[in-house]
């Protein structure tokens, strides 16, 4: 899953994307609106954690701006958006839910409770309530960020953790390397390198014969 981190105070940015990035999310950071609004043009994103007061102007406008269609993001994703917020206002997130706002959190928070609320938001469209994904035999909990075969634990990098996930939320789909690429790694990623190919062949490994097939041309499927 790729996440957007708009926050201008640099160090609460880096913690975030140290913490979201050893769970094993694929994250970028904007420290402002006009850089948010970039992003969002250029990269896929799962889910955006949006500060509201930023140098050159706030949350409420870029979230409404979204929800409007305002602004040309690539694909169709259904984007979620966390508002952090240093105000505990009741007006003020009475604003950001109803400017499209999915979730908003008071700073200053535990890194424990923001990956919590960014696992629900992630997880509302996969799976119903629960942080454990299932495709046949093959199980991954998102909370514990674990993955077991036939009940035997799995030993994944974070990539090949990310990558199934992705995939197993698509069972019997075929995904593109470039959707992988989009969601499972940030902006430093070099697109013209083999690292989804080499990802996914080490997984495969991992998982045994046929359950990640190769659509030739198209992507990726694992067997629902
Ligand atoms: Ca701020």
């Amino acid at each position: 899953m790729r996440l957007l981190v708009v926050e201008d105070e640099e160090d609460l940015a880096e913690g975030l994307r140290v913490g979201l990035a050893r769970t094993g999310y694929a994250v970028d950071v904007a420290g402002d609106t006009a850089q948010a609004y970039e992003r969002l043009t250029v990269n896929e994103y799962d889910l955006m954690l949006l500060d509201i007061n930023l140098p050159d102007g706030d949350g409420f406008t870029l979230c409404r701006a979204l929800r409007n269609g305002e602004v040309d993001t690539p694909g169709d994703t259904d984007l979620r958006v966390l508002m952090l917020t240093a105000r505990s206002g009741l007006d003020d997130r009475v604003r950001g839910l109803d400017g499209g706002a999915d979730d908003y959190l008071v700073k200053p928070f535990h890194l424990a409770e923001l990956l919590a609320r960014v696992r629900a938001l992630l997880r509302r469209d996969i799976s119903g309530s629960t942080a454990v994904l299932t495709v046949g035999d093959l199980t991954l909990d998102t909370a514990r960020h674990t993955a077991a075969l036939a009940g035997e634990p799995l030993a994944l990098t974070p990539k090949e953790f990310g990558v199934l996930e992705y995939l197993m939320t698509r069972p019997g789909h075929v995904v593109s390397s470039e959707e992988l690429l989009e969601h499972v790694w940030d902006a430093n990623a070099d697109p013209f390198t083999q690292t989804v190919r080499v990802t996914v062949g080490t997984l495969r490994r991992k998982l045994g014969d046929g359950r990640i097939e190769t659509v030739v041309g198209r992507g990726y499927r694992l067997s629902a």
